[in-house]
């Protein structure tokens, strides 16, 4: 708001270099900004664990030290609050590598039904963790899609986990892939039947640490870095994201693919 103000106020003179400064500097301090936060929460979130691993070290030394049930439980305890750090900083590392290399190479054509099948499988072991069936509507032909085969499992990673994670009391995920031709986008949807997202949250999901209900989400082993990082290689593909749910009946993601032109297909 200040730069706007000591800008307007000069405006008569030179405009359009001044419109121009404003308009940079108000863009360089938002960035600023946005990286400030996410500092201050990057360092929340990695603190909050290593305060419980210090209090219990503490316990270990002083009052739990006779006691094997106590010490074995805080062990436990201090075990996962190490796996949770360790969970942000490859989230935080794959978020800042996306960062240092914002364009993707131009890369090879993948067929996106194989690389979702691989996903799938590779999801099974977790999905039953949770009690949950993976079902798939994909088709038998190969739909080619444009993209980095290990980001893009990333992506269906996510919402894959996510869907057992949070949407795992509806017993069953539905994955599904289609491309109604081949000069239209390519969708592949991930849809679970869990409490689904209210809708005044869905914006807010991919933003960098949000969670709906911190209190699930924390039990649920999340980062809030999920979605961003979804979003963030979606965009580097010319693609989006979209996600549709009621509340009680669970939750789609859709990821859209721009189509590769049959010309241009290898
Ligand atoms: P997290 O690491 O917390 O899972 P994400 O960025 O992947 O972070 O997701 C952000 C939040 O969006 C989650 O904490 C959860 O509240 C909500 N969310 C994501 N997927 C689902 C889903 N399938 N059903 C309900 N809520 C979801």
């Amino acid at each position: 708001e200040r730069a706007y103000r000591v800008v307007a106020s000069r405006i008569g003179n030179e405009t359009g270099l001044f419109v121009l400064l404003f308009k940079d500097q108000s863009e360089a301090r938002r960035i600023d900004r946005m990286r400030a936060d996410f500092i201050a929460n990057a360092s929340h979130e990695l603190r909050t664990p290593l305060a419980s691993i210090a209090g219990f070290i503490e316990t270990l030394r002083g009052p739990a030290r006779d006691d094997p049930v106590a010490r074995e439980n805080f062990l436990q305890i201090m075990h996962n609050q190490t796996q949770r750090m360790a969970r942000l900083i490859d989230d935080l590392l794959s978020l800042s590598r996306l960062e240092m290399k914002p364009y993707l190479k131009p890369g090879g054509q993948i067929d996106v039904v194989r690389l979702v099948e691989g996903v799938i499988e590779a999801t099974r072991h977790l999905a039953g963790e949770y009690g949950v069936v993976i079902e798939s509507t994909l088709p038998d032909a190969p739909i080619p899609i444009a993209g980095n085969p290990d980001e893009l499992t990333q992506v269906f990673e996510n919402l894959l986990e996510n869907a057992c994670k949070y949407g795992g009391a509806g017993g069953r995920i539905q994955v599904s892939a289609e491309q109604k031709n081949p000069l239209e986008e390519v969708r592949v949807t991930v849809r679970d039947f869990g409490p689904g997202i209210a809708e005044e949250h869905i914006p807010r999901i991919t933003e960098r640490f949000y969670r709906v209900d911190v209190e699930t989400s924390r039990a649920q082993k999340g980062t809030g870095l999920g979605l961003s990082i979804v979003k963030h290689i979606l965009t580097r593909h010319d693609a989006r994201l979209s996600v549709r749910s009621k509340p009680g009946e669970g939750a789609a993601f859709t990821v859209h693919f721009p189509p590769v032109p049959p010309a241009a297909r290898g």
